[in-house]
C-alpha cells in the first residue's frame, strides 16, 4: 500500500447563520413544518425578483478573510441549470467564473492546504420519500434558498485522517466567526471529496472518484480510507479505474457506484441577469479584516503567552469564542487567570452542561464568578461554600456577595468556636477516635468530614485539621 500516494480534494458546503434566506425574506430556521417558510421567490414562481442578503455576503467575506483568500474586487452570480424536483426554478443561483474569493490557505499540522475558491450560492429544497409509498415523493422547500458558501480545496490533502483534521479546523474557525452553526446532523455542514491514487514519483494524477453522502467527520475518514484501499487493490489487479460518483454506505461501510461521469454535465451557466455584481473596494475589505480579528489559534497562542496557561487550558478556553470572551472578561475584572480557568473548565462548565446553556447565557456573569473567587482569596468563604454559592447563583441569578451575607456563610476561623466544635465531635465519635489511636489515618478524614458537616462547610479546613490533630495527639 505504501507505494501509492493518496490525493484528496474537498468540497465543503456550509449553511450561513443568517435569519433570512439568500434572495428573499423567508426564515432559515431549521425544523419548521414542511413548506411553511416559503414565498414566490424561493418557491421559484415566474416573474419574481431576487434580492441579495447583505449579511450572507458579509459572512462569506469573513470566511474568505479567515482563510487568507484573495477577495475578488468584482464577482457575479450565475445561473446553474439542471432539472431536479427539489429545485423549483430549474436553475440554482450560484457563482461560476467570477467567484467571491480565490487562492486561500488553511494550515493543518504544519502543512498548507490550499483553498481554490469560496463562492456564495443558494441551497435546494429537500425530497421526502414516505415509507408507505413507492409511487410518489414529497418536496419540502423550507431549505430552498438558504444561503450557502462552497469551499473548494486544491487536491492537497494526502490522507483520510488529514481530511478529517482539515474539516475539524475549518469547523472550529467557522463556529468561532459565527459564520455557521456547522451542525452536520441538520445539514449545516456537508462535505464531498475527490480522491485518486498514484505511484510515488508519478507527476500525473490518477483517475479520481467523487464520494458523497458522508454525514460525519468520521464517515469522511472511513469512506476515504475505504476508497483508497479499493482503488489501490483495483490497480494492483491490473484493472482500470472509472471516473465516477460513489456514495458512502454507512451501514455496510463501503462506497458504491452512483453514476458514471463519462462526460461532464453541461450546466449552461450564464450570468444572473436579475442581480447586480458584487463589488468590493479596499475599504470594505479592511473593515472585514477588522471584524474577523483574532482567530482561535492566534488567540490560543496569546493565552499561553499572556496568561501563562497550559496548552490544554488554552485549547479548551479558545475552543469557542464565547468561552474565550467570558474568560478574558473575568481576568479584566481582576480574576487570576489560572484560577478563573479552573472554575470555568470545572464547576461552571458542569452546571452549564446540565442545563444545556451556553456560557454566553450563564446566570453567573464574569463579575459574579470573580466575586466568588475573591471571597475565597480573602478568606471570607471556604472552597466548599464557594461551590454551593456558585450553584445557588447559577440557579437564582442572585449575586454571590448577597447569598453569602443573607445565608450567613462566612468562614469560621475563630479558634474558640472551632475548639468547641472539635471537642463536641470527639465526644460524639468515640469509635473513630479509637480507630485513629490504633493507627487508622482515615479516621482523621472522617472526623474532619463530621466537623465540616456540622458547620455546613463553613469551618476553615486548615484550622480544623490543626485543632483536631492537637486534641487527638494530646489524648493519645
Ligand atoms: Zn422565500
Amino acid at each position: 500500500m505504501e507505494e501509492y500516494e493518496i490525493i484528496i480534494g474537498l468540497e465543503v458546503h456550509v449553511e450561513l447563520l443568517t435569519d433570512s434566506k439568500m434572495f428573499c425574506g423567508c426564515s432559515t430556521k431549521f425544523g419548521a413544518p414542511p413548506n411553511s417558510h416559503i414565498c414566490p421567490v424561493c418557491a421559484g414562481f415566474p416573474g419574481v425578483l431576487p434580492v441579495i442578503n447583505r449579511k450572507a455576503v458579509e459572512l462569506a467575506l469573513k470566511t474568505a478573510t479567515a482563510f487568507n483568500c484573495k477577495i475578488s474586487p468584482f464577482s457575479r452570480f450565475a445561473r446553474k441549470h439542471y432539472f431536479y424536483p427539489d429545485l423549483p426554478k430549474n436553475y440554482q443561483i450560484s457563482q461560476y467564473e467570477e467567484p467571491l474569493a480565490i487562492e486561500g490557505v488553511l494550515l493543518v499540522d504544519n502543512r498548507n492546504i490550499r483553498i481554490r475558491r469560496i463562492h456564495l450560492e443558494e441551497d435546494a429544497g429537500k425530497l421526502i420519500h414516505p415509507e408507505d409509498s413507492r409511487s410518489f415523493s414529497l418536496v419540502d422547500l423550507n431549505r430552498s434558498g438558504v444561503p450557502l458558501i462552497e469551499i473548494v480545496t486544491e487536491p492537497d490533502v494526502r490522507s483520510a485522517s488529514e481530511a478529517e483534521k482539515f474539516l475539524a479546523i475549518l469547523k472550529r474557525i467557522l463556529e468561532y466567526l459565527e459564520v455557521s452553526d456547522c451542525n452536520m446532523e441538520e445539514g449545516s455542514l456537508r462535505c464531498d471529496a475527490n480522491i485518486s491514487v498514484r505511484r510515488y514519483g508519478d507527476t500525473n494524477f490518477g483517475v479520481k472518484t467523487e464520494i458523497k453522502n458522508m454525514n460525519s467527520f468520521r464517515a469522511v475518514r472511513k469512506a476515504l480510507e475505504y476508497e483508497a484501499r479499493r482503488q489501490i487493490a483495483c490497480l494492483k489487479e491490473g484493472r482500470t479505474l472509472r471516473q465516477e460518483t460513489r456514495l458512502w454506505n454507512e451501514n455496510l461501510q463501503i462506497t458504491e457506484e452512483m453514476r458514471r461521469k463519462e462526460e461532464a454535465q453541461d450546466y449552461r451557466y450564464f450570468p444572473e441577469p436579475d442581480l447586480p455584481p458584487l463589488i468590493f473596494d479596499n475599504k470594505i475589505i479592511e473593515e472585514i479584516n477588522l471584524k474577523v480579528g483574532e482567530l482561535p489559534f492566534q488567540r490560543k497562542g496569546r493565552f499561553i503567552k499572556e496568561y501563562n496557561l497550559s496548552d490544554y487550558d488554552a485549547e479548551v478556553l479558545t475552543s469557542k469564542k464565547d468561552i474565550a470572551d467570558y474568560f478574558e472578561s473575568c481576568v479584566e475584572k481582576g480574576g487570576k487567570p489560572k484560577i478563573v480557568a479552573n472554575w470555568i473548565m470545572g464547576d461552571l462548565t458542569a452546571l452549564l452542561k446540565a442545563k444545556k446553556k451556553d456560557i454566553g447565557h450563564s446566570p453567573v456573569s464574569p463579575e459574579y464568578l470573580v466575586q466568588i473567587i475573591s471571597m475565597i482569596e480573602d478568606g471570607k468563604i471556604t472552597g466548599v461554600v464557594a461551590k454551593m454559592v456558585l450553584q445557588e447563583c447559577f440557579n437564582t441569578g442572585i449575586s454571590p456577595e448577597k447569598i453569602v451575607s443573607e445565608r450567613d456563610l462566612l468562614q469560621i476561623e475563630d479558634g474558640e468556636t472551632i475548639n468547641n466544635i472539635v471537642e463536641e465531635t470527639i465526644t460524639e465519635n468515640a469509635d473513630a477516635v479509637q480507630d485513629y489511636k490504633n493507627g487508622k489515618e482515615q479516621a482523621l478524614s472522617f472526623l474532619i468530614g463530621q466537623i465540616m458537616r456540622k458547620t455546613k462547610g463553613k469551618a476553615n479546613p486548615a484550622v480544623v485539621r490543626n485543632k483536631l490533630q492537637e486534641y487527638l495527639n494530646k489524648k493519645r
